[in-house]
């Protein structure tokens, strides 16, 4: 079974790129920091965008129907789809509804979520993300490791070889610029010859039915009006009430995502062009069961910045793809139990619960505090496994009892002085990493009924 930790032990042989992922996310947060530092309501905003969100999910299914209403007065086809696969055929439908054969996407964390490329692929389609970091991360064969950053686990000598391999440029080259330049002629050629553009989006307007699209690099917008055909794929949960609560989003997004004060292109899709056609699908897959646990029901809140990635210590030292998910990191933590408890009851675990995340949400998502209950419910399901489950029953009766504690206490002193390898072995993965400390030769307790200073008249 894939874990969390055994994939996050596969990044960890390769101690100079920990440090380098490491450092490199950290200066992103730190971006982070000075945007929102320079910004003197930034806590307001965060509260106001929280509070429009939780309005927004206490009356969701209000403002479905009126984005629904309000898009089809627009002339966008909209559609809904329960889970993934329904999601999957529906694109596949207006696809081969026109005989296409060749699409473009940009970056979408639901299509990931819904493995929407290898669907495609499967029936014969050539699907070709756009977005730079997407399209080398798929020229590897892999997923994103980052819902902003896909490709941030690989250095410009790892896109050189790939872009080599796969684009045919010089070996060994590893200059941005050189990679970029080729990357675009690549893509521009792609985009050219596309029947059809597949986007996300990041903020649906209930009140005008229009879309939101936000990248750097432009892409989105390329690819919607080359082709004659635009797929939005949305989780139901993109939803904002007014155009007016706009401007709260987007200047709290690019700043907490990548520390930019606005994203290069903001772009609104509200309509068809003349002679095309647009269509929105909206996608539950988990998200209604989610908005139905009291605990969880804000983590439905999250606009995908990652500032929750960037800022935690076992993301930035574990890499995204050992959460074995499409939404890696804290968020991605609090909602893939959701959706699989038994696959993914690893990753609340993946935590310190340190609370970093919690501080840098721009929606006031209490990720921390989500973590530390799913860590319950799991074990309460019995999806912990034996070996913790036993382990906990254990120190349970060993904390509770003072008398078997001091016994335990004492005991375990002697045996790690005089048998250290009953402790610190290959079988106890705790010390994989670590080396084991050099054990007191007595407790605290003990030492401190010997220095305490004795009350007078004792
Ligand atoms: S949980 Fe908050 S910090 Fe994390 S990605 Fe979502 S909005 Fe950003």
């Amino acid at each position: 079974m894939i874990t969390h930790a055994k994939e996050a032990e596969k990044f960890n042989k390769d101690e100079a790129r920990v440090d380098w992922h490491d450092d490199t996310l950290w200066f992103v947060r730190q971006k982070r920091d000075r945007m929102a530092h320079n910004i003197p309501e930034w806590e307001q905003l965060r509260e106001k965008a929280s509070q429009i969100k939780n309005h927004t999910l206490s009356n969701l299914d209000q403002y479905l129907v009126q984005f629904e209403k309000q898009a089809l007065a627009n002339g966008v086809h909209v559609h809904w789809a329960a889970n993934a696969a329904e999601h999957n055929q529906i694109v596949f439908q207006i696809i081969q509804k026109h005989g296409f054969q060749k699409i473009v996407k940009s970056k979408s964390m639901l299509t990931e979520e819904c493995h929407l490329n290898e669907f495609l692929i499967g029936q014969g389609i050539e699907v070709i993300d756009t977005d730079l970091g997407e399209r080398i991360v798929q020229l590897r064969h892999e997923p994103p490791s980052h819902i902003v950053l896909p490709a941030i686990h690989l250095k410009k000598e790892d896109v050189g070889e790939t872009f080599h391999q796969h684009l045919g440029t010089e070996k060994g080259a590893k200059d941005p610029q050189y990679l970029t330049e080729a990357a675009r002629q690549h893509l521009r050629e792609k985009f050219i010859a596309a029947d059809l553009a597949l986007t996300g989006v990041n903020f649906a307007v209930a009140e005008t039915g229009g879309i939101v699209v936000c990248t750097n690099e432009g892409n989105a917008d390329m690819g919607a009006h080359l082709a004659n055909v635009h797929i939005a794929c949305m989780g139901i949960e993109k939803i904002i009430p007014r155009q007016a609560d706009l401007s709260v989003f987007l200047r709290l997004l690019a700043r907490s995502a990548t520390g930019q004060p606005i994203t290069t292109y903001s772009s609104h899709f509200l309509r068809p062009a003349p002679g095309k056609e647009m269509h929105i699908v909206l996608v539950d897959n988990g998200r209604t069961e989610q908005l139905a646990r009291a605990d969880f029901r804000n983590s439905l809140k999250c606009i995908r910045c990652a500032a929750c990635f960037n800022t935690c210590p076992v993301y930035r030292r574990s890499g995204g793809h050992s959460y074995h998910t499409a939404v890696a990191g804290p968020i991605g933590s609090i909602l893939a139990p959701n959706i699989d408890m038994r696959k993914y009851a690893d990753l609340p675990f993946a935590s310190t619960l340190c609370g970093s995340c919690s501080n840098v949400c721009p929606v006031k998502i209490d990720i921390h505090d989500q973590l530390w209950k799913w860590r319950q419910i799991l074990a309460q399901e019995g999806h912990t496994g034996t070996a913790k489950a036993t382990g906990m029953k254990l120190m349970s009766a060993v904390l509770s009892n003072p008398d078997i504690y001091r016994f335990v206490g004492s005991t375990g002193r002697w045996f790690l002085r005089h048998v250290p390898s009953l402790a610190s072995n290959s079988l106890n993965p705790w010390f994989k990493q670590r080396e084991m400390p050099e054990p007191p030769k007595e407790s605290f307790r003990d030492w401190y009924l010997k220095n305490r200073k004795k009350p007078k008249g004792e």
